[in-house]
């Protein structure tokens, strides 16, 4: 029998079947049709999103711009060929992310519908953003990775040119962290760096930027910040980590750093070479200690 079907015929079950949701709204706003993929993809029966506005499954906020939207996309107005990324609302509330697609019907009756198709995409938008967010950051701690840091530091230093204002920047480095590792395991060692960075960050201003180098070496650039300012600062750090217990067992810390202020003309380069010689010899003089040069 399906054989001697036109495919004009087979069109309804194409839509039945189709992998993705399809929906039929119109010049209201109003579902006309909904297929099998969109209902379950939403949580709703059919009879529950017949009639209903569509604004049903966009979130509260995003209701009156999608609503002019559809508006706009009726009388001709809004770009009639679009793809475009959504989040939306599933009966049970959870939010969703999707790519619709959309494109203009005029029926027999002359009346002008929009055929909506959506596409779940919320995976893969929550490992873009993963990704995005591990391009720049340091997966263990959340701070910014070497590569992040080291462009921020390279548009800071365009900026202190360019406005003549004051940059500092520390290289910060815990005390014989090995030994942490050594005695205590290697989870340990990775929990009193989270714990560190915390630290600091608590310890920073929101205008500072931390980031971890590697290992159990911190930068820290400090916009704005003069060369008496930044070692006071890094002091108010060092200080800290002295003062604070770490690791489940409550483990004594100390950090050395090498403070550095930025000179005209002075490369990034150049700048964190200075910070590191004020760090070496910190660690030379006995460490917990910071050092300005
Ligand atoms: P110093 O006071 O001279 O800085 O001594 P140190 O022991 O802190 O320095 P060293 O460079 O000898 O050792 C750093 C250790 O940091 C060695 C390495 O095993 C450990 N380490 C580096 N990255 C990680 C990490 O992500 N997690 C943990 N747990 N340890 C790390
Ligand atoms: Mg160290
Ligand atoms: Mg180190």
């Amino acid at each position: 029998m399906p054989l001697t079907l036109s495919p004009q015929d087979n069109l309804p079950r194409i839509i039945r079947a189709a992998p993705i949701g399809i929906c039929i709204t119109n010049a209201q706003g109003l579902f006309e049709m909904v297929n099998p993929a969109y209902c379950d993809f939403y949580g709703y029966a059919e009879e529950e999103l017949l009639g209903q506005h569509f604004t049903l499954v966009v979130p509260q906020a995003e209701q009156a711009r999608l609503n002019e939207l559809h508006d706009a996309f009726i009388r001709g107005e809004a770009e009639q060929e679009y793809r475009q990324e959504w989040e939306v609302c599933r009966k049970n509330g959870e939010r969703r992310t999707v790519l619709a697609e959309a494109s203009r019907l005029v029926d027999a009756q002359g009346e002008v519908k929009k055929v909506t198709y959506v596409v779940d995409i919320t995976e893969q938008k929550t490992l873009q953003r993963r990704l995005a967010f591990l391009a720049s950051h340091d997966e263990l701690t959340g701070l910014f990775n070497r590569r992040a840091g080291m462009s921020r530091l390279d548009e800071e230093i365009r900026r202190s040119q360019r406005y003549a204002t004051p940059l500092s920047v520390a290289i910060a480095d815990l005390d014989h962290f090995k030994r942490i590792n050594d005695r205590h395991g290697h989870a340990v060692g990775d929990e009193v760096l989270c714990e560190t960075a915390e630290l600091m960050r608590q310890g920073l201003r929101a205008s500072d930027v931390l980031v971890r180098l590697g290992g159990e070496e911190f930068l820290v650039i400090l916009p704005g910040v003069d060369r008496p300012r930044a070692l006071e600062a890094i002091e108010r750090l060092r200080r800290l980590i002295e003062l604070t217990p770490m690791g489940h067992q409550g483990l004594a810390l100390t950090l050395s750093a090498g403070v550095a202020n930025w000179q005209a003309e002075e490369t990034s380069h150049a700048l964190l070479e200075r910070a590191d010689k004020a760090l070496y010899r910190a660690k030379a003089e006995g460490r917990n200690l910071a050092l300005v040069t």
